[in-house]
């Protein structure tokens, strides 16, 4: 983070404006939002900002700066047109240690001002670090749109029963329950319908009812296959609430971020041949923790019933009669072939699509073969990487043409996505020669032909990766 964010106190405080002209009104505007008593110092000053500032709290003077304006001062902002001023104010107010911001010039800021939502007491403050203002703006509009115009109401009923709801709900778990119940219930309902004194008398009986033990919960999430705009709606707000997280390697940072910053955070992944943790282990611990009353989050690639083991965790979670909820995801299957420009099916070259795992047991790809060579149908390995020369000689054996196409996708759907394609015959000899990075999916069939009209025209792969055979 190059930017700090915090939400300043400036009530009754003095804030140094100098600058006369409509950005400094703007400026004011921004401050006198905030309570702030204002000193303005400009040579000429508009008529307006005058208006504005009239009232016995604020000070205009029309003359130069100087440095004693800096006196008894919290913030300090240069809105002038002259870049010797604004220098001058700058390095006056950092040798005082102000905070300061010479308008457009990010260089002489050591605060910048977001781009914000109000609806006070909520403020929500979007900041692209000064490099896009444009962008934290439309990101603003967008934010907006999820922020109902009542939330600041119901923020300030919220804010009047804190204390109570402190004192009557001793445990912290519960409490953030309790709240989490009446935001996303017929309190806030009401509260957005204007039903203010309705609202009240709700949340009040709802204080009465003694509280209950926290009863946890398991939710299995699939997380995609690795670009986070692949999540569900679902997926992010449960991801957002759980007070625990269990997550597999196939998890990527970005999408950890996502959830609640303050929730704990578990490694459980597999990696080939190297389990961090037994799936015994895994289960036991969903059930444990869910036990303590936790809402726990087990988030899993791809989806987790698709070569997830899903199935297992789920059977735990049943026969300890814990609740559960599970979340699609997106498969490693339709990720990258989307991404990679491959359609899985397609009405004149593959009917059908099986996706199967490529994981050898006992150092062998044991498959029913002659289910995999069918013409006019594509097959999906999971996990395959290993055993792709394999794969390869088992289908020339079977009796599938050497030439039919094969594609190897690395990292599908994230910015490292790499697309190899070959044939049967020559793909084994082709990946010898790479540094071939997990995980990969390998798709085989004749879609993957299509991949040289469609990839050109997609906008969303990697630019790393061009569409040619290799
Ligand atoms: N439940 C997951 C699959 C887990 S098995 C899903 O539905 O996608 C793990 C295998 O998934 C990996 O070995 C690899 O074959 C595949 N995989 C998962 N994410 C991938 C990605 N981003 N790119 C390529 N393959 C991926």
């Amino acid at each position: 983070m190059d930017y700090l964010p915090i939400f300043l106190r400036l009530k009754h405080q003095r804030a140094l404006v100098v600058g006369g002209g409509h950005v400094a009104m703007r400026k004011v505007q921004m401050l006198l939002r905030a309570d702030a008593e204002v000193r303005l110092v400009a040579l000429d000053v508009l008529s307006e900002l005058q208006q504005l500032l009239q009232g016995n709290v604020h000070e205009v003077a029309q003359r130069a700066f100087t440095e004693a304006d800096l006196l008894g001062v919290k913030l300090v902002i240069a809105a002038t047109d002259s870049p010797e001023i604004n220098l001058a104010v700058y390095e006056a107010a950092t040798l005082l240690n102000l905070p300061v911001n010479v308008v457009d010039q990010p260089q002489l800021c050591s605060f910048i001002f977001p781009s914000i939502i109000d609806r006070s007491p909520v403020v929500v403050a979007v900041s692209s670090g000064g490099s896009s203002p444009v962008l934290a703006r439309l990101l603003r509009a967008r934010l907006e749109t999820y922020i109902p115009s009542a939330y600041g109401s119901l923020a300030a009923l919220l804010g009047q029963y804190r204390q109570l709801a402190k004192h009557r709900i001793s445990s912290i778990t519960v409490r953030m329950r309790f709240w989490e119940q009446i935001i996303n219930g017929p309190v806030a309902e009401l509260m957005m319908s204007g039903q203010e004194e309705r609202a009240k008398l709700l949340l009040e009986q709802n204080l009465e009812h003694d509280q209950q033990v926290a009863t946890g919960e398991v939710y299995l999430v699939g997380a995609g296959p690795g670009d986070p705009d692949l999540l569900t709606f679902r997926a992010l707000r449960l991801m957002q609430q759980a007070d625990v997280v269990l997550y597999d390697r196939l998890v990527s940072q970005q999408i950890l971020n996502m959830t609640r910053q303050d929730a704990e955070k578990i490694h459980v992944g597999k990696q080939r041949s190297m389990h961090t943790m037994p799936q015994e282990e895994i289960s036991n611990m969903l059930v444990t923790l869910a036990l303590q009353g936790k809402r726990v989050l087990r988030l899993k690639g791809g989806d987790p019933f698709i070569f997830g083991r899903g199935g297992e965790e789920i059977e735990e979670l049943a026969a300890a009669g814990i609740p559960f909820q599970i979340v699609p995801g997106i498969t490693a299957a339709s990720g990258c072939a989307a991404y990679a420009g491959i359609p899985l099916t397609h009405r004149d070259y593959a009917q059908s699509v099986r996706f199967v795992t490529g994981h050898l047991k006992n150092e062998t790809c044991d498959l029913d073969w002659s289910q995999l060579v069918q013409k006019e149908q594509t097959v999906v390995y999971y996990m395959g990487l290993v055993s792709l020369p394999e794969i390869c000689r088992q289908l020339i054996a079977h009796g599938r043409d050497p030439g039919t196409p094969i594609a190897l996708i690395q990292q599908g759907t994230t910015p490292q996505q790499k697309v190899y394609t070959g044939t049967l015959a020559t793909m084994p000899q082709l990946i010898k020669s790479k540094e071939v990075k997990a995980p990969t999916l390998i798709i085989v069939g004749e879609v993957v032909n299509l991949r040289d009209k469609l990839a050109w025209r997609q906008t969303q792969e990697s630019s790393a990766d061009g569409p040619v055979a290799e």
